[in-house]
């Protein structure tokens, strides 16, 4: 019987900036709104175009070096929207990586 729904079986996205591949939640998904704005996924729940990045400004910086933001969402990139976007990387607030936090906090005390 086949089982769509099985865990095993998950999708690989590439960071645009990096090249890295990984699980798509582990990345920041890029997309744009109905008002053609690049907006973060966060929720993952947006459909239409996306584009993956690591929660990293470098990688950022890679991205938009080559623009790989524009190509892959097939949008011009203003530069408010790169500041808009980068601005969310550096703030941290897109905290991918809090069961490694937790984990690290330990060790801390
Ligand atoms: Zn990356």
């Amino acid at each position: 019987m086949l089982n769509k729904k099985s865990k095993k079986v998950y999708p690989i996205r590439s960071c645009i900036g990096c090249g890295r591949k990984d699980h798509p939640k582990k990345f920041i998904r890029l997309t744009i709104d109905k008002n053609c704005d690049i907006v973060i996924d966060k929720e993952f729940k947006m459909g239409g175009r996306g584009a993956y990045l690591c929660p990293d400004i470098s990688c950022l910086k890679k991205a938009l070096k080559r623009n790989k933001i524009s190509k892959s969402l097939k949008v011009d990139l203003k530069d408010e929207m790169i500041e808009k976007i980068s601005k969310k990387i550096e703030a941290g607030i897109y905290n991918f990586k809090i069961k490694e936090k937790i984990n690290k906090s330990k060790s801390y005390g």
